[in-house]
């Protein structure tokens, strides 16, 4: 489904194709597989794989896999899944930018023959203060004047291993009084003596990403390089190297808005706290905002495609309502999931005038407004579950549900009339008892009999007893940002309910399988923890929005 929403990198790159600048297009999504991918990512993702379908070009994946302390191939399998899962494949093009390493080293050297890049003693602290800031240039540090041979055999010993870390940088040396800070003799290597899950144990130099990117984006011939907007001061510096080396082909930096989304935080360090610290049970976590986190959850990648259609992309930074989100999958479940019956907090309604040795089925609509997704049996019984919250033993004014003496109708079923409290020991109601009217269901003489509220139950001879988690925003306010952000999560945002009463026909609900519970929400069949013929049920999200002010 080609989307027809326009943005400005669609115009440019419309723009470079009518012109001839390009034949095709090639973009890339570039994550550094140094956690899962979250919402975020997921705007990234559809404008590079997006772009790359509607034009007819390609969308590689690359790993931006530069730094060897923060990276394992638990996320890169995760980040592959995921991205397959949103519904985009880069075919032949999955690269690492570790594979450009000798690449890049001989750039490097390069570089440093053309006297344009020189190895220095300075220690990290040292070099950040002779950087200097907005109002004050730059200092030269005193190893900047080195000779070629000296920096390359330095740099060679470097890359042997021979330095602890720390001791020597590489820096490219441009302009210690340039305006753009980017460009004040950026540290283009530093020494790790670490082996990499990617390219092996044979390192003990890595390039910065600045020196990387651009680089690995000329070595895959990408046209268009879109990143975010923090990077639109680095684009010089991304210039910079591609006017100064051979490379083979000469992309271009594009940048865009990030997404920032209220009530939850995407920073993958603040992610990787709340899965350490035990706030969430991992970082597939149905409140996650990962996209493992969400589909969990129940999103669809129709939702998600949706959502970032949605809020489209632009070049001004900006916050969406965590409700445009959800709104995105209610729409999108409200079209596709089959309707069914779950009474997630029962309360046992017995039918006094209905024989006990009956049973009956009703046929019921999978979708409303969706013939074509057929009908279901319910069975009936005189022992039924309905919620605890559709009875009010005294009802305040405007309950049209059940209670003593009023009438409500059961959903595809009859009329039933309410004689009878039956308490426990402390007070607590734990069942109410009817009467129905046999004429009332559809079809019968009364079926058109109107009352004034109509409720959703379960027989309770038939139902399956399943749990239920009740999921919802991970933080109560819009930006819980600052130092104790932590302060903000939501105490309420996952319920737990363990004898919740489903409809026989949902007791094989395969792994991810949704439907609308009527009158609660949408529901999917989470997929670590549903097993055959006990599925357990996420709710992904509520029939209307309850966060509205
Ligand atoms: P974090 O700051 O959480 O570590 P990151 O930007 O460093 O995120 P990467 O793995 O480097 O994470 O991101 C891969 C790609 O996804 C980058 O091109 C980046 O621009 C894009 N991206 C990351 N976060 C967002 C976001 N919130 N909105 C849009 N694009 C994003
Ligand atoms: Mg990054
Ligand atoms: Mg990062």
């Amino acid at each position: 489904e080609p989307t027809h929403v326009t943005n400005f990198v669609r115009n440019i790159v419309e723009e470079d194709l009518r012109s001839g600048k390009h034949q095709s297009i090639v973009t890339r999504f570039p994550p550094e597989p140094n956690g899962y991918l979250h919402i975020g990512h997921a705007k990234s993702i559809c404008l590079n794989f997006g772009l790359a379908r509607d034009f007819g070009g390609c969308c590689h994946l690359r790993f931006d896999d530069t730094n060897p302390v923060k990276e394992d191939v638990e996320y890169t399998e995760s980040i592959k899944e995921s991205v397959h899962w949103l519904g985009f494949d880069w075919g032949e093009h999955l690269h690492y930018a570790s594979d450009y390493f000798e690449q890049l080293y001989q750039w490097a050297e390069e570089l440093i023959r053309q006297g344009k890049a020189y190895v220095d003693d300075l220690s990290a602290e040292e070099i950040r203060s002779y950087r200097g800031s907005l109002t004050e240039p730059g200092k030269e540090s005193p190893y900047r004047q080195r000779s070629a041979a000296e920096n390359l055999d330095l740099f060679r010993r470097m890359r042997g291993g021979e330095f602890a870390e720390g001791a020597k940088v590489l820096r490219a040396k441009i302009d210690m009084a340039s305006p753009n800070i980017n460009l004040r003799d950026p540290v283009m290597y530093r020494i790790i003596h670490a082996s990499h899950p990617h390219a092996g144990d044979g390192w003990r130099i890595y390039p910065m990403y600045d020196y990387a990117h651009g680089q690995s984006d000329a070595i895959e011939g990408i046209t268009h390089s879109i990143c975010t907007l923090e990077f639109e001061d680095h684009r010089p510096l991304y210039e910079w190297f591609l006017d100064n080396l051979p490379v083979p082909s000469r992309p271009r930096q594009y940048e865009f808005a990030r997404l920032n989304l209220t009530y939850t935080v995407m920073s993958k360090r603040k992610l990787l706290q709340l899965v350490r610290d035990g706030d969430v049970a991992g970082w597939d976590d149905p409140r996650m905002p990962t996209l493992v986190g969400l589909r969990r959850r129940g999103y669809t990648p129709e939702a998600i495609r949706g959502f970032c259609d949605r809020i489209g992309v632009g070049r001004s930074d900006s916050w969406i309502d965590m409700s445009i989100l959800e709104e995105s999958v209610r729409e999108d479940l409200n079209e596709r999931a089959p309707r069914a019956m779950a009474v997630l907090k029962p309360l046992k309604l017995v039918i006094d005038n209905y024989p006990a040795d009956r049973a009956e089925e009703f046929d019921a609509a999978n979708h409303p407004q969706r013939p074509e997704l057929g009908t279901r049996k319910i069975p009936f019984c005189r022992e039924l579950y309905i919620e605890q919250d559709d009875f009010m033993e005294t009802p305040v004014k405007g309950f049209h549900r059940l209670a003593p003496g009023q009438e409500v109708r059961l959903r595809y079923a009859y009329i039933v009339k309410c004689s009878e409290v039956v308490k426990d020991e402390t007070g607590a109601v734990v069942e109410v008892r009817c009467s129905y009217d046999p004429d009332s269901h559809a079809g019968g003489a009364a079926a058109g009999r109107k009352v004034k509220g109509t409720i959703h139950w379960v027989s309770a001879r038939h139902a399956v007893d399943v749990e239920v988690r009740l999921y919802d925003r991970l933080f109560t306010v819009a930006n819980p940002a600052g130092d104790d952000w932590k302060q903000y999560l939501n105490a309420a945002s996952m319920e737990l309910l363990s004898h919740c009463k489903i409809e026989p026909s949902l007791a094989h609900a395969a792994a991810e399988e949704r439907f609308q519970f009527e009158r609660q929400g949408y529901f999917c069949a989470d997929r670590k923890d549903s097993r055959p013929g006990t599925p357990v049920f996420n709710r992904t999200v509520t029939l209307r929005d309850s966060w509205a002010k």
